[in-house]
C-alpha cells in the first residue's frame, strides 16, 4: 500500500510560519516538515509514519526522514536528525573553509603581510601562529567597517608560508654562549 499524505498538523504549520528549525546547512534556506502514513506495512498491519524534513529549496532538496509507529514519534524523530546534521555539517564548514585571516593592507613588514592578532599578541603580527582566525561574517563585518581589512581564506594562506627568521630574535653573543647543551652532547658521544 503506497504511503498516502497526510494534512499538515499544528506542529507542521507552525514550522512553516515561524521557521524555527534550523535552516539548511547546504543552502541556507528555510525547512518544512511533511507527514504520511502508509496504513499495511509488508511486515506488520500497524500503521507506519513517515516525516520527512526538507529544504525549501527544490534545486538543493536536502532531507532527513524518520519512520515510526505515531505520527508523533516521526515528526520528532525528524526533528532530532535535521537538527543534529545541520550543527553537523555548520560546524564542519566553519572548520574546513569558513575560516579567515584579516589582512591590514595599510602596511606590510618587509614584505610579509600584516594579520590581525589573536589577544595577547599586539594589534597585528606577520606570525601566522598568532594571526587571529574570524568566521566569514566576522570577518566580512570587519571588511565593510574599515575596506582596508582584507579576509583570506585560512587554506589558501596557511599553504601560502614559507619559514623565515626574525632578526629582532637573534643575538650572535646569545647563540654562542647559549650552545652549550649541544657541546656537552657533541663531548660525550666523541669520549
Ligand atoms: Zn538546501
Amino acid at each position: 500500500m503506497p504511503l498516502e499524505s497526510l494534512e499538515a498538523d499544528a506542529l507542521e504549520l507552525n514550522i512553516a510560519r515561524t521557521r524555527y528549525l534550523p535552516d539548511c546547512p547546504f543552502c541556507g534556506r528555510g525547512a518544512l516538515m511533511h507527514s504520511s502514513v502508509n496504513h499495511g506495512p509488508t511486515i506488520s498491519k500497524a500503521p507506519l509514519y513517515q516525516s520527512r524534513i526538507s529544504c525549501m529549496n527544490h534545486n538543493c532538496n536536502a532531507s532527513v526522514l524518520c519512520n515510526e509507529r505515531t505520527r508523533e514519534a516521526a515528526q520528532q524523530g525528524a526533528i532530532k536528525h535535521w537538527v543534529s546534521r545541520a550543527a553537523h555539517c555548520i560546524e564542519q564548514a566553519i572548520t574546513v573553509s569558513e575560516l579567515f585571516y584579516l589582512q591590514d593592507s595599510r602596511s606590510y613588514v618587509g614584505n610579509d603581510v600584516l594579520w590581525w592578532a589573536q589577544k595577547g599578541h599586539g594589534g597585528y603580527t606577520t606570525d601566522l601562529r598568532n594571526a587571529r582566525l574570524f568566521t566569514r561574517e566576522e570577518a566580512q563585518a570587519q571588511h565593510n567597517a574599515r575596506e582596508s581589512d582584507i579576509p583570506w581564506p585560512k587554506e589558501y594562506i596557511d599553504a601560502r608560508t614559507r619559514p623565515a627568521v626574525d632578526m629582532q630574535y637573534i643575538n650572535h653573543t646569545e647563540a654562542l654562549t647559549g650552545a652549550r647543551p649541544a657541546n656537552s652532547l657533541l663531548s660525550a658521544s666523541g669520549a
